[in-house]
């Protein structure tokens, strides 16, 4: 269902009139295209407190293949603070020094990147300043506006961070905003490339990637562009969907995969298909059932629970102790803001979803030292396809409208998350839950 008022929005008169009438102005936001693959304009990299990171060392710059400046010319595409060296509230005052006379300038779609620190448990007013940039950051998100985001990173290790860096710098993070994410380190072997050279524009070449639900909507879009990034894909979907599925893996060079998820032995079945193992397990299949409480019958509980979580949590058990998903394996699951802010009538729904961040937070640290395997969970918010196409129209233009960028997130979103995490360089990103929501105000 297209998203009519952003058209409108984006003519003459539209623009006149929505702004005289005070209504939403969302932009056209800049997304990843191979003929536009990054943002127009420089990056500037702007310090407050005393940073350990090094990144004022334009060779240190240089070797992360960041391209920061520390002098734009123009309007930036991108301001980088790195906070990192703020470790009491009276610092916090160079945050505002440093992003206040620059925001304004920040191109159209373009990015603030706040770097941070882990707040230190020893250090109270650390914690207080560290925790502060939390506050900072969604609040800048909020009134930025202009199809800008405004993200918190928090690091220790620049390297570690690499492709998360990237990610947010470019144009593929588009409908990210508001959020804090951590990078640790990861051991070594987790790290390295295995049996391919490591190539940016195709990081997963040599890897084999298997989405759930990858017939249609958001679960497509993730199989297609892991497939941009030169991973093998496995196109997993219902019986009766093979004849979708089976069209997506032809255009992408894949194999299709007829399988019920909840079926009692799909781990086993998935296992013997891929008798060469597994790199990336993408969990994207999901169904909703939605009634409220009092009228939801137990068959419409069971069944979102059953596809959106139990079999979620019996396939990432088989597919690990069996082996198939090999060391420097990647899970991706797919949460839902309904499962982090809830949401009347989905019960069910937001029960299986909030199951997922707990799956993922207490599986990542085991499954790394153990596996080597990262475990992180992509949380959409409100994504244009037919299972929000399915909702009553007003209910649909709130849902659209109500996050700072104004408008509804695409597939695509959600799919060059899923492969951020995916990407071998992300090993130090684990049990992470990534809200692609626009940062809507649902559980803000
Ligand atoms: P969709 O309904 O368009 O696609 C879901 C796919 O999963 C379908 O192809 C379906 O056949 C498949 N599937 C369902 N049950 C299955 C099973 N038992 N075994 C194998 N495949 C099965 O949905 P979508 O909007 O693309 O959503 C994808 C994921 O994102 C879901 O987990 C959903 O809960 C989540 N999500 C979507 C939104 C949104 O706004 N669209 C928001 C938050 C979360």
């Amino acid at each position: 269902m297209a998203d009519r008022y952003l058209s409108f929005t984006g003519t003459a008169p539209g623009r006149f009139l929505t702004r005289r009438l005070g209504l939403p102005q969302p932009a056209a936001l800049h997304r990843w295209s191979p003929e536009r693959p990054s943002l127009k304009g420089d990056r500037l990299l702007l310090t407050a407190g005393k940073s350990d990171l090094g990144l004022t060392d334009a060779d240190a710059r240089t070797a992360l293949g960041l391209d920061l400046t520390t002098a734009p010319s123009g309007k930036p595409a991108a301001a980088v603070l790195d906070a990192t060296g703020v470790r009491d509230v009276e610092t916090l005052a160079e945050v505002h020094a440093a992003l206040h006379p620059v925001v304004r300038s920040v191109a159209e779609s373009g990015r603030v990147v706040v770097l941070g620190a882990p707040l230190d448990p020893a250090d109270h007013h650390q914690a207080a300043a560290q925790q502060a940039l939390e506050g900072f950051t969604r609040s800048l998100g909020k009134e930025i506006g202009r199809g800008r985001t405004v993200n918190l990173l928090r690091l220790t290790d620049a390297h570690a961070a690499e492709s998360t860096l990237r990610f947010l710098l470019s144009p593929k993070s588009a409908y990210l905003s508001g959020q804090v994410i951590e990078v640790g380190s990861a051991p070594a072997d987790v790290t390295a490339p295995r049996d391919a050279p490591h190539d940016p524009d195709r990081p997963l070449t040599g890897r084999t990637a298997l989405v759930t639900g990858a017939a249609r909507g958001i679960g497509e879009a993730v199989a297609e562009t892991l497939a941009r990034d030169g991973a093998r894909v496995v196109v997993l979907d219902v019986p009766q969907a093979e004849q979708d599925a089976r069209r997506v893996a032809d255009r992408l060079g894949g194999t299709a995969l007829a399988l019920d998820i909840t079926a009692p032995d799909a781990g086993a079945r998935i296992a013997a298909a891929l008798p060469d193992g597994l790199d990336v397990l993408v969990h994207n299949a999901g169904i909703t059932r939605d009634r409220r409480l009092v009228n939801m019958p137990a068959e419409r509980w069971s069944s979102v629970l059953d596809v959106n979580l139990t079999s979620v949590l019996r396939t990432t058990d088989a597919l690990l102790e069996s082996g198939t998903l090999k060391r420097g394996g990647r899970i991706v699951a797919t949460a839902s803001i309904a499962g982090l802010a809830g949401n009347a009538g989905q019960t069910n729904y937001g029960a299986s979803k909030a199951g997922i961040v707990g799956l993922v937070r207490a599986l990542a640290p085991r499954a790394l030292a153990e596996h080597g395997v990262t475990v992180n969970a992509v949380a959409p918010g409100f994504v244009e396809t037919r299972m929000t196409a399915a909702i009553p129209l007003f209910i649909r233009e709130a849902g659209r409208r109500m996050n700072s960028l104004a408008q509804g997130g695409l597939p695509i979103d959600v799919a060059e998350t899923t492969a951020w995490l995916a990407d071998p360089g992300s090993s130090g990103v684990n049990g992470q839950v990534v809200r692609v929501c626009g940062q809507s105000l649902l559980g803000a």
